[in-house]
């Protein structure tokens, strides 16, 4: 018997919050189709040796889970300093690391402290979705500024919206999602510059760069962790969901001044983050070479990928493609994209209708899934 043949006559409305009445929950299509390409997840999965350690470590978890985690997570806190600074040569100590389940909830734990009423997250767009939801879950204004066409940031638009606006957040994406541009580490300090600038009661406006993409960036292109030690109002966060292929481990993180982590420390929910996922998220950390050695095959992958759109004609003109330091590949434009998208759905193949209208994008996976993107692409565009 369902709930609701039980409740016959009663008012069935709920007093939903104002803020979120009629909106429904985010999330791309999980359908159940031969290649998924809408996620940015990275196509390999864990290797035997990877799934052999996680077994153990979890096994070993399991033995103690009748009590709390380490609420602290100090182990892992260790383990992802050293992984930091092997990835970009920045050291820092474990109290400069905070993590929590997805870097998702990582930034919801910004805007708890950070955020609020009366105060402001700002982003430029077309930016990750998400972050105008981290506002509306904790009653933060929002401002989105637009990128420029080539979906760079005008740094001087910048600094005049973050003088004017005076937001106590600012959300830089860098490799931003859906286009793929990276940030340089100027542009960065620019940006943190101008943020230093605010006056909230005395304190600075923070800026959160969200490196989820990272570690696909090109050659010599920096991480927005090299800044850290200039700039007290700056905070960087990353994710094991997309190079480190672990995106149903849940763990995402973040590095910034020890007062910055102190600080997120004060809203988190009490053990956050379970046994469980700290052990899984060490046994995958002991295999980080492992894991990453197949990010130089992705990103080979993408730049083939990036120079094989562009040489497509379609409709007596060169498809456009934006420059990706990213797992994915944002490209266009098309009149009807949703037609596009659809199309290739019907062959098989899922990909993202994400950011500005007419635009696609699509990640990168193995050859053979690429093979299958091209060939649904060409049979759909009559290339
Ligand atoms: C995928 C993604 C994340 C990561 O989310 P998790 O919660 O760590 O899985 C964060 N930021 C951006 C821009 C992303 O695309």
């Amino acid at each position: 018997m369902s709930l609701e043949s039980n409740q016959n006559g009663k008012r069935t409305a709920l007093p939903v919050r104002p803020g979120i009445a009629g909106d429904a929950p985010y999330g791309a299509p999980q359908l159940d189709v031969p290649y998924q390409l809408n996620t940015n997840e990275n196509p390999y999965g864990p290797t035997p040796e990877v799934i052999e350690t996680i077994t153990r470590e979890v096994t070993a978890a399991a033995a103690g889970l009748n009590r709390y985690p380490d609420r602290d997570f100090t182990r892992l806190r260790g383990d992802l300093a050293d992984y930091l600074a092997k990835e970009s040569g920045v050291r820092l100590a474990p109290d400069n690391i905070w993590a929590a389940n997805g870097s998702n909830e990582v930034m919801i734990h910004i805007l708890q402290a950070f955020g609020g009423p009366g105060r402001s997250a700002m982003v430029f767009t077309p930016a990750y979705a998400m972050y105008s939801e981290y506002a509306r879950d904790t009653l933060t204004d929002f401002h989105a500024v637009p990128r420029r066409a080539d979906f760079s940031i005008d740094l001087e638009a910048a600094a005049r919206a973050i003088e004017e606006l005076a937001p106590t957040v600012i959300f830089l994406t860098s490799p931003n999602n859906p286009t793929g541009t990276a940030l340089t580490l100027d542009e960065v300090r620019a940006i943190t510059t101008a943020a230093s600038r605010v006056d909230i009661g005395g304190a600075p406006a923070i800026v959160v760069v969200d490196e989820a993409y990272a570690e696909f960036r090109r050659e010599g292109a920096g991480s927005a962790l090299e800044l850290l030690s200039e700039f007290p109002n700056l905070a960087v966060t990353r994710t094991m969901s997309k190079a480190f292929a672990l995106a149903g481990g849940r763990l995402g993180y973040l590095a910034a001044s020890e007062q910055f982590v102190d600080t997120l420390r004060v809203v988190r929910l009490p053990y956050h983050l379970s046994s469980v996922t700290q052990a899984v998220a060490h046994a995958a950390l002991m295999h980080a070479d492992v894991l990453l050695s197949q990010v130089a095959t992705i990103r080979t992958e993408r730049d083939a990928l990036v120079s094989w759109l562009r040489s497509q004609t379609y409709q007596g003109k060169s498809l456009e493609v934006a420059d990706s330091d990213a797992n994915f590949v944002f490209f266009g434009r098309f009149e009807d994209r949703h037609a596009v998208w659809q199309g290739l759905l019907d062959q098989g193949v899922l990909i993202r209708e994400s950011g500005p209208e007419g635009w696609l994008r699509v990640t990168v996976g193995t050859p053979t899934e690429m093979e299958a993107f091209k060939n649904a692409l060409v049979k759909e565009l009559g290339l």
